[in-house]
């Protein structure tokens, strides 16, 4: 279950005091989506995510905290521009200006996460340009992560190959994905990022730029699975739901 209280924050840049949410505790259940958003209750907690100064404009995840440079970037004409940006939902202008801060800095990776954020702030608007946009400036953040030698992904290469492939397919940039997807696929990736990356492909290839779930692949034989046992039932149990899983998975081996 989700748990968020309010809390007042003294902001770091110009002391004002303002009151966010917090959380305290959230769960997922369910598959995230190719490019890691989680699905619920985490996923609705993005609003918590980031916070506002309404007083200087300072974005951050804690306005409390000093963030070097910050004082500096936030008086910019880029950073002012974007906080009051209209073709942004609020809440993506406020994670676009934390990663112009994060930028600055040069911590790349942090400055392409609150892009994706961003991303997902305006999907959840339906904005579907201006998430492409933010999508487009995470890809250029991640290209200059790797550049740099930052990881922004915890695992082996191949992860940050596939969260690449899927935020640039989803930017429109077909080309660029299927160059890092299918070189991904020949430096021997694990056999579920293996998957994943095979079915980014075939979504590259049908210039499709909706969201996937990793969930996708798997559903595709349950539902089969289910047609075969005549199971009507829409609503499952995660007890339910791991059985069919397991059988399916068992039907392809
Ligand atoms: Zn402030």
């Amino acid at each position: 279950m989700t748990q968020i209280y309010k809390k007042e924050f003294k902001c770091a840049l110009c002391g004002n005091l303002s009151t966010h949410e917090a959380i305290i505790s959230t769960n997922t259940l369910g598959w995230p989506d190719l490019d890691t958003r989680p699905s619920e209750m985490a996923r609705s907690t993005i609003n918590a995510w980031i916070q506002m100064c309404p007083s200087c404009g300072f974005c951050a995840p804690d306005i409390s905290e000093e963030v070097a440079k910050a004082a500096k970037v936030v008086q910019g004409n880029v950073y002012r521009e974007q906080l009051e940006n209209p073709d942004y939902p609020k809440l993506a202008n406020s994670f676009l200006c934390w990663s112009l801060i994060q930028e600055i800095s040069e911590q790349f990776s942090d400055a392409g996460w609150a892009s994706v954020h961003a991303a997902w702030a305006c999907d959840d608007r339906g904005s579907i340009k201006s998430g492409q946009l933010c999508r487009m400036r995470a890809a250029h953040l991640f290209l200059r992560a790797r550049e740099k030698g930052q990881k922004f992904a915890k695992g082996v290469g191949t992860e940050e190959a596939l969260i690449l492939t899927d935020i640039l397919r989803r930017a429109d940039r077909f080309e660029e994905a299927l160059t890092i997807c299918e070189e991904a696929l020949t430096k021997g990736a694990d056999e579920n990022v293996k998957k994943l990356l095979e079915h980014e492909k075939t979504l590259i290839e049908e210039q499709d730029t909706s969201v996937a779930n990793q969930s996708t692949i798997l559903f595709a034989k349950v539902f089969q699975k289910m047609e075969e046992k005549g199971i009507k039932k829409k609503v499952f149990t995660r007890k339910e739901l791991n059985a069919l899983i397991k059988e399916s998975e068992n039907d392809s081996k």
